[in-house]
């Protein structure tokens, strides 16, 4: 299939806003695809990878050098093009058009050529790998009309705005090949992919068979506020467990084959060796795939913060060396399938008794500290210690529930204590780019220490477009110094901010970062930079939380 087919197909898909149509253009297409059904499913949603499985390393300032050297222009004459435009795919366009370098001659380009092309970058690592991304996306923007150019660049950067949605998709292969959408959903929560979900679909096989090594999405929480209380009496038969800050792990074992999938379905099997192990020690079963949360322990088997998780989940080379620098506890609280039997359709209660035979528990390979109860007090006290042990919070889970891949269908409620919302004060931003270029796009914030300010991490969202907007209009006038796009303004803005949780960091002066802020509004009418919090209430809070002081 050439690549122009799909640019015809993006091009009609911009043409309406109307999800119903956008369905029905989608379904016509995916029913012509022939052969190529499972790649053009995935370009199809703007991208080469399923959503958040892998990122492609392609920023914007390497696309921009992309394109200067394949029209034969300087990075001034790009830089220029983009302000015009707004936006690197119409800066290609118009490029292309005029581009200085003609080809000798062009390839048609081909949905393979684009395909594995894009699909190799996020394996380029090592000297010279910036050279070999570039070439690889050149060589597609070469062969490019400046048509197909816009959307070449658009999937490169993951910026793709034709609107379609895993929904749409979901919907469009059901009527594509005559299926219940609700079939197709199931299917891709246990393929994780819907370019494989379309190839069933039009076979006809969708039976939902489970294999050992092929990922399936995990279920998911929902939010339960944080009375444990009103939790507790959502479910009739509740069990409360405690909720581990790490990261979400897949375990499936065949025979002394194991392989550890994240919960976008990334295989970390290669970053955890030390999983592996005791998965292959541990797990008494011969087929199965368990469910669970790592964690970071230090020596003593205490919690750690999450960035020592992500050092670990990142590390490419030297892998041996950070599992003993980096100790981690695989906390197992589910199991999905065991020796040939599909579990998600048990309740809780049995799934539990299952995982309790099959695990032979070490001191960091366990079963999650897990209760049965429905008395209010009880589950009050196991909450205070789950916080004074370093934990998040609790889940409350529905023991009566089945195993409902990818969905937060309320079946398990996350329980945290809400954090006090700080004020803080703004020292400086940082623009935007292309159409965003006259906004500013983060904010850097600041406590106080007495009379002088330390910065405390930077907002780069959690803000909506009008408190964008808001935001900049009223720190234009304050900016007192400019560094390329970072400027520092005079510190008059203060602003309120939410956040999940309060992290100790050496990269701002305060000491601590916010995790997740986001603005919930600004302040300066009533408050000045003397009534912002101080850098004690941060550690004053962030004592407090996780129960490390009362
Ligand atoms: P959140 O990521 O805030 O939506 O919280 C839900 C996540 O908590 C789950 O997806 C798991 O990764 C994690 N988690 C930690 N402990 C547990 C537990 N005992 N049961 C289920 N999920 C847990």
């Amino acid at each position: 299939m050439q690549f122009a087919e799909l640019v015809r197909l993006y091009k009609n898909l911009e043409g309406t806003t109307k999800k119903l149509e956008k369905t029905k253009i989608l379904a016509g297409f995916y029913r012509d695809c022939g052969d190529d059904l499972y790649k053009a499913v995935v370009l199809s949603m703007g991208t080469v990878y399923q959503k958040g499985e892998q990122e492609l390393g392609v920023a914007g300032e390497m696309v921009k050098r992309i394109i200067g050297k394949v029209t034969g222009n300087n990075d001034k004459d790009v830089v220029e093009t983009f302000k015009k435009t707004g936006d690197l795919g119409l800066t290609a366009e118009y490029l292309m058009k005029h581009r200085k370098q003609k080809p000798l001659a062009r390839k048609d380009l081909s949905v393979d050529m684009v395909f594995d092309n894009l699909r190799k970058l996020p394996d380029i690592s090592g000297s010279g790998s910036q050279e070999k991304k570039i070439d690889l996306v050149g060589e597609l923007l070469s062969s490019s009309t400046p048509e197909e150019s816009i959307y070449i660049v658009r999937i490169t950067l993951g910026q793709m705005r034709t609107g379609v949605a895993a929904g749409l998709v979901r919907d469009a292969i059901a009527s594509a090949f005559n299926q219940e959408k609700k079939e197709i959903e199931h299917m891709f929560n246990l393929l994780g992919d819907y370019g494989l979900v379309a190839e069933r679909a039009k076979t006809g096989k969708l039976k939902t068979e489970i294999h050992i090594g092929r990922p399936i999405n995990v279920m998911l929480a929902e939010r339960g506020g944080s009375d444990v209380k009103a939790a507790i009496e959502t479910f009739k038969n509740a069990a409360v467990e405690k909720k581990y800050d790490g990261f979400r792990t897949e375990i499936h074992k065949n025979g002394n084959e194991i392989k550890v999938f994240s919960r976008r379905l990334e295989d970390v099997t290669r970053q955890f060796p030390d999983i592996v192990k005791m998965a292959q020690n541990s797990i008494k079963a011969k087929k199965c795939i368990i469910d669970g949360e790592t964690l970071a322990v230090n020596s003593k088997g205490k919690p750690m913060p999450f960035q020592h998780l992500s050092r670990r989940i990142q590390r490419k080379y030297d892998i041996e060396k950070t599992v003993k620098e980096i100790p981690i506890q695989v906390n197992l609280f589910d199991v999905i399938y065991l020796e040939g039997e599909n579990c998600m359709n048990l309740p809780l209660r049995e799934r539990w008794l299952m995982l309790k035979k099959i695990v032979k528990e070490t001191e960091n390979f366990k079963l999650a500290e897990h209760l049965e109860t429905n008395d209010v007090k009880e589950a009050e006290k196991f909450y205070q210690n789950a916080l004074r042990a370093g934990e998040e919070g609790i889940i409350v889970k529905n023991m009566d529930a089945h195993y409902q891949p990818g969905r937060r269908v309320g079946f398990w409620l996350k329980v945290k204590p809400i954090m006090e919302p700080l004020d803080l004060i703004v020292t400086g931003a940082e623009w935007g780019e292309g159409k965003r270029a006259n906004w500013f796009s983060s904010v850097l914030l600041a406590c106080r220490n007495g009379s002088k300010l330390l910065e405390t991490g930077k907002m780069a969202s959690g803000f909506t477009e009008d408190q964008l907007e808001e935001l900049t209009k009223k720190l234009k006038g304050l900016i007192v110094e400019t560094h390329g796009k970072e400027v520092k303004v005079k510190p008059e803005v203060v602003i309120e901010i939410g956040y999940e949780e309060i992290q100790e960091s050496s990269k701002y002066p305060s000491g601590y970062a916010l995790r997740f802020p986001r603005l919930l509004r600004l302040r300066e009418e009533e408050k000045t930079v003397k009534d912002i919090d101080t850098v004690q209430t941060i550690k004053k809070l962030y004592d407090m939380q996780r129960g490390r002081k009362k």
